[in-house]
């Protein structure tokens, strides 16, 4: 079979990709190893997480969050199959809606592991290996390398790995998966993976602790709204032991008696203590996923395990090129989405683009944390003079009606241009607040352009708005 354009992976990246591909009339094929389309995202990231998120939100809510507001409501009853069954159900209806968008779009899709196979200009052979051994080859003239990434793994202190088993030991796919409540969950890493299972788990009733190497939550983010945001979790019950490093986790008990025992001590190695779990989470990072591509055959560069690529997505063999998790950048489903979309566009002989500097990143706890540009110590790395507009949810009408006070949107601009640099907000729908944020800086605004934009009444956005007024300090409500 020849194609246009075969894309090895179906994940946001790829399925994404070959989708406008085919828009665009190539003769688009995928490749999936996988049983299910979607990829990571959709079958043991983003959307089983935001159904369990969400399901144990409801739970939490309806155990003390409905009764200040004059709803009485026996306390509640977890029923764990029933809530695994709409994450199931959730996962089910979209990864069905990836095959029947392949199908819409014609596009061929091949189960097996993808194999670069011999490129030459023009015409790239790839390898589709499947799960019975059976071999097709597949002539195109492109290949999108798609391939996503995996769990890092953690290693002790002698620098073994430490094992994960998926029932005491667990990555994030074994903690969407528990068959109970682990009464003491211990979680390393408090990273966003970290804080939203960590935050399932502890809503349906877990003890849980998070060791993290680092002396704050959330790396990569603010440093004012990620210590707030621990000052909620740590309202909320989560244990943090920042400044630590996991040296190892050993086993005791047999059976359902099995626990862990997780040592840790602080970076300096000065402090050391244990701690017993019945589930021990790690959540320390992902790598990228390169394993049976064939990259070093066919020759195509690499750096720390991520496929080198230029500002056009190609690597260095001709007609090959690289998206998402598996090159450099965040790792998120929406960049390796607009990545999709920037290189199809681009092998149609248009001009494909992503504004890196404009990718929102969400945590969807309770309250959730959004951000979109620099935060504000990487504006000031940058030497950027700025000015920051602060607005709080407690001061704002709709949050108090909904009991969701909790938090500030935090706007930094340019002191000198008023050009809106960095969106941060913390608090309840935050994800879909920075989406305006997102847009405005795609268009270069400010934060005058923000504040004399006329936002509904009462609504959470309205703290948005007051924030941009923030910055020339002129609120209205504070
Ligand atoms: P993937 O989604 O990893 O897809 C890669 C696909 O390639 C897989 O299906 C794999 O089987 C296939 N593949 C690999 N090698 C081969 C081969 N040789 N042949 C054939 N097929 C192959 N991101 C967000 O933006 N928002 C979130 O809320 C969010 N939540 C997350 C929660 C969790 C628990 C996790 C683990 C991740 C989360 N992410 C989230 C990250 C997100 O899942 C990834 O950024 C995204 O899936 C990357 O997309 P991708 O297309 O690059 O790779």
């Amino acid at each position: 079979m020849t194609y246009d354009l075969v894309v090895i992976g179906s994940g946001p990246g790829g399925y994404v990709c070959a989708i406008r591909a085919a828009q665009l009339g190539l003769r688009t094929a995928v490749v999936e190893k996988d049983a299910t389309f979607g990829g990571t995202c959709l079958n043991v990231g983003c959307i089983p997480s935001k159904a369990l998120l969400h399901a144990s939100h409801m739970f939490e809510e309806a155990g003390h969050g409905l009764a200040p507001l004059g709803v009485v409501v026996d306390p509640p009853r977890l029923d764990l199959s029933a809530m695994m069954k709409h994450k199931a159900d959730t996962v089910g209806a979209n990864v069905n809606g990836v095959a029947f968008l392949f199908k819409k779009n014609k596009i061929d899709s091949y189960r097996g592991v993808g194999r670069l196979k011999g490129a030459c200009e023009g015409n790239i052979e790839v390898e589709v290996v499947g799960a019975d051994g059976a071999t097709q080859t597949l002539q195109t003239k492109n290949v999108v390398i798609a391939s996503g990434s995996a769990v890092a793994p953690l290693r002790d202190a002698s620098g073994a790995e430490i094992a994960i088993d998926e029932k005491l030991v667990l990555s994030s796919t074994g903690a969407l998966a528990l068959e109970k409540i682990p009464e003491r969950l211990v979680i390393v890493g408090a990273g966003v993976i970290g804080l939203e299972l960590g935050s399932v788990w502890r809503r349906l009733g877990a003890k849980v602790t998070a060791i993290e190497y680092l002396d704050r939550v959330l790396p990569g983010f603010d440093l004012e709204i990620a210590t707030r945001f621990q000052k909620i979790l740590e309202k909320q019950g989560i244990v943090f032991h920042l400044g630590s490093k996991v040296t190892g986790v050993a086993r005791t008990g047999a059976g359902q008696e099995t626990r862990a025992i997780v040592s840790y001590s602080s970076v300096d190695g000065a402090v050391s203590d244990t701690i017993e779990a019945d589930a021990v989470l790690i959540a320390t990072g992902r790598i990228p996923y390169t394993l049976g591509l064939g990259l070093e055959e066919a020759g195509v560069a690499q750096e720390r395990g991520r496929i080198v690529i230029d500002d056009h997505f190609a690597t260095n063999i001709p007609g090959v090129y690289a998206i998402g998790d598996v090159v450099r950048g965040p790792m998120l489903a929406h960049k390796a989405e607009d990545e999709g979309i920037a290189v199809a566009e681009i092998l149609a002989g248009q001009a494909g683009h992503v504004n890196y500097g404009v990718i929102p990143s969400v945590v969807y706890t309770m309250p959730e944390v959004a951000a979109v540009g620099l935060s504000e110590e990487e504006a000031k790395a940058k030497g950027i003079a700025i000015a920051v507009g602060r607005f709080p949810f407690s001061a704002n009408g709709r949050a108090r009606a909904m009991r969701a006070t909790d938090g500030f949107v935090k706007i930094i601009a340019n002191a000198a241009t008023d050009r809106v640099v960095g969106v941060h907000i913390l608090g309840a729908g935050a994800g879909e607040l920075i989406a305006e944020a997102a847009v405005l800086m795609e268009f270069s605004g400010s934060a005058e352009d923000l504040a004399r934009t006329c936002h509904a009444h009462p609504t959470l956005s309205e703290a948005v708005r007051e924030a941009a007024l923030a910055v020339a300090k002129r609120a209205i409500h504070i």
